[in-house]
């Protein structure tokens, strides 16, 4: 039996990385997936995958950080399922820099896409899934969120006040049967690392040797391994995590 059996289920940034191995993963299990980027050709690649395979899914685009583009993601959803069972808010980018070398443009749009999207996309399913009283929210935060990294102030700020969200939503919304939990990746080896690896090293290499170090695993996590906890979180498996923090890290907060 599929775990995730007719879910309808929106997953934010699911044209790379985490999201897009989620994505095929959720369509593998039964999902309905609606696949959403801001760009088009790679959540159309996600999309094609999934269908190759055997599963359901359509492709939205929207930029998360634009209460228009998001309604319209949403009013879409409902129009092509009637529902959304389980909202993944993943879209997220990186910020390099402590906080003297970070220029104000570049603070705010790490604030804007990890912040805010969240924010943006969870206020327009909300009211939804609270009509439905049903619903699952699945949050990106980061294990940044509760160790120190240099020259991540950006983005580390971003990925704790995910974390604090995630409580502060639970709260708000179980009385309407809605769970909301969020995912704590260590360094996961996607577009996004090899990125920040290009961009903060002098020798990439040395980089990534360096933030293998790190790890108690002695290695980076792959996408698909923050896939399966995202299964379980999406799935009714999970039931009784209100609120939590799901660590995919390798061991590198409690090394
Ligand atoms: P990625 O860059 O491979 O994928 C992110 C996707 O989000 C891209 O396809 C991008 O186009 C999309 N996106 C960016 N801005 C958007 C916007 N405004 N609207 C819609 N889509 C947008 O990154 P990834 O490594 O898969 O990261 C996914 C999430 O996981 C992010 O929130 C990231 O912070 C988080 N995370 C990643 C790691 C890691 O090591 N890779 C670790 C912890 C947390």
């Amino acid at each position: 039996m599929a775990r995730l059996n007719d879910k309808v289920v929106l997953i934010t940034g699911s044209g790379s990385g985490i999201g897009q191995a989620t994505a095929n993963l959720f369509g593998q299990e039964g999902a309905k997936v609606i696949v959403n980027d801001l760009d088009e050709q790679k959540g159309k690649e996600t999309v094609s995958t999934i269908r190759e395979q055997g599963g359901e899914a359509i492709f939205i685009q929207a930029d998360v950080t634009d209460p228009e583009s998001v309604q319209q993601l949403v009013k879409q959803s409902l129009e092509a399922y009637g529902r959304i069972d389980v909202l993944f808010n993943n879209a997220g980018i990186s910020g390099v820099g402590a906080i003297h070398e970070v220029e104000p443009d570049a603070w705010d749009r790490v604030m804007l896409v990890n912040i805010r999207g969240v924010y943006l996309a969870s206020k327009y399913v909300i009211p939804h899934m609270m009509e439905r009283q049903s619903g699952n929210i699945i949050n990106m935060s980061s294990c940044i969120a509760e160790i120190g990294l240099a020259r991540r102030a950006s983005y580390s700020a971003t990925k704790g006040a995910v974390l604090a969200l995630t409580k502060s939503m639970q709260v708000d919304y179980a009385p309407y049967n809605i769970r909301v939990n969020a995912l704590l990746p260590g360094t996961i080896l996607t577009p996004f690392v090899e990125n920040y690896l290009r961009n903060s090293y002098d020798d990439p290499e040395e980089g990534l040797k360096s933030i293998k170090s790190r790890q108690l695993s002695g290695d980076l996590g792959r996408p698909e391994d923050v896939a399966k906890a995202a299964l379980f979180l999406a799935s009714d498996e999970s039931k009784f995590m209100m609120g939590s923090p799901l660590y995919i890290d390798g061991g590198v907060v409690f090394g």
